[in-house]
């Protein structure tokens, strides 16, 4: 074993051993707590990415970590050739939870959102009559569900798609928010499912017009079509509401959760339904080896119940109004940016230059140097999503490090 003992010894090992398919930031980071990061050289930082949303508790919270502590001395995993004394409790809270019959745990939020695919499908041929193998399920452009082969199938991202073909078959791709398109597409009788997230973090946070939600899902009901909603980074609390569902009072068919379901600590997804729909896959037609297993069990419990108790959705829909405040107060001093949205602490800037400029880069560089990490999403747009348990004291800090950095920015 080797002994870190500088960022430069770190970033060498990684990047001679590793493979090169991330380009992060130059610091390593050796130890979380809360909202604060702290590199190998002793310098703390505002985590303002949360692991793209998945530590919206805070890191290491001592609730999440204690569960995965107690649990982990009695069993850890039995695959599903067994039962296990854990994921039956586990299952009842995430359906009481959410308001749904049945869950489906698996690890990664590809691998959910591939589980809703199936899922769809199946219920497409098995319950809606579509022919075999012409189910179509209708997704939108900049989309993000993930990295496997199907799901960029769907992707209309370059980099996510250039080299990687040939592709799955049985996607349409349609204009997000834009509910004409939708009517269109949902009435081929081949659409078994519609594939959305509610704000698209990935690509940028944009967030469609207020009403698209709701008719999104009025017209999944006259089409007799699966609303299968991804809030894998939009989801426990993080953009000011339990689910950004929430806000417009829509119940998927099919909800899918990942990142945030253990606090960080753990990969958990799962997808959820009612009977009717989960139901159609049987024994044996899918499954992951760690999917549902005992610590994933106790620490998703734990998790939730942390956000619930710490009232994060609430402290998110606050604390998130602050923010954008302040950053359009810098937008009035600055040309540097130009606008900022979001809803609770899911937000983004758009910085005033081309996409593929440098400047957003530089900018998180600077950032970091004065103890604050966010990277941008794509090209010149940079998302801050701290974790939920950050005080408005704290927040306003915050904002003034962006304050700073951003009025005394000069482009190296
Ligand atoms: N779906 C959404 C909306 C996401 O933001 C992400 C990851 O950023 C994923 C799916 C993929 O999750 P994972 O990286 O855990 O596979």
């Amino acid at each position: 074993m080797v002994d870190i003992i500088s960022s430069s010894q770190a970033i060498e090992l990684e990047e001679k051993f590793g493979a090169h398919n991330y380009h992060p930031l130059p610091v390593v980071l050796t130890k979380g707590e809360g909202v604060f990061l702290w590199d190998v050289e002793g310098k703390r930082y505002y985590d303002f990415l949360s692991a793209y949303s998945a530590v919206n508790q805070g890191h290491c919270h001592p609730r999440i970590i204690q569960s995965l502590i107690t649990q982990a001395r009695e069993l850890t995993l039995t695959s599903r050739a067994f039962y296990n004394d854990k994921l039956g409790a586990a299952e009842k809270y995430v359906c009481d939870t959410f308001g749904y019959q049945k869950a489906l745990f698996m690890n990664s939020g590809a691998e959910a959102n591939e589980t809703a695919i199936k899922l769809a499908r199946k219920w497409g041929y098995t319950k809606k009559g579509i022919p075999a193998n012409q189910a179509v399920i209708v997704a939108v452009k900049k989309n993000f569900h993930g990295r496997t082969t199907t799901i960029i199938s769907a992707s209309t991202d370059p980099s996510s798609q250039n080299g990687f073909g040939p592709f799955m078959p049985g996607f349409e791709i349609v204009e997000y928010d834009n509910v004409e398109a939708l009517e269109k597409a949902l009435a081929n009788p081949h659409v078994c499912g519609l594939w959305i997230e509610p704000i698209q973090g990935e690509a940028g946070v944009y967030i469609p017009a207020e009403g698209y939600l709701k008719a999104a899902e009025k017209l999944c009901r006259k089409h007799n079509v699966l609303l299968m909603m991804d809030e894998i980074q939009t989801g426990i609390a993080r953009t000011g509401k339990m689910l950004a569902v929430d806000y417009e009072d829509v119940r998927p068919d099919l909800l899918i959760l990942g990142k945030a379901l253990s606090g960080g600590v753990l990969p958990i997804s799962l997808v959820l339904a009612d009977d009717e729909v989960m139901l159609v896959i049987k024994p044996g037609e899918h499954g992951s080896t760690f999917g549902g297993n005992p610590l994933a069990a106790a620490v998703v419990i734990e998790a939730l119940q942390v956000v619930k108790d710490e009232k994060l959705a609430e402290a998110a829909f606050n604390l998130g109004i602050i923010f954008r405040e302040r950053v359009n107060n810098l937008i009035n001093n600055t040309s540097l940016i130009k606008l900022v949205r979001g809803k609770g602490l899911l937000n983004a800037i758009v910085v005033n230059d081309i996409p593929d400029s440098e400047t957003a880069w530089t900018l998180c560089a600077q950032f970091a140097q004065h103890g604050l990490l966010a990277k941008p999403t794509h090209g010149n747009i940079i998302r801050f999503a701290p974790p939920l348990v950050i005080t408005e004291e704290q927040l306003h800090e915050c904002c003034d490090i962006i304050d700073s950095v951003v009025l005394h920015f000069k482009n190296p």
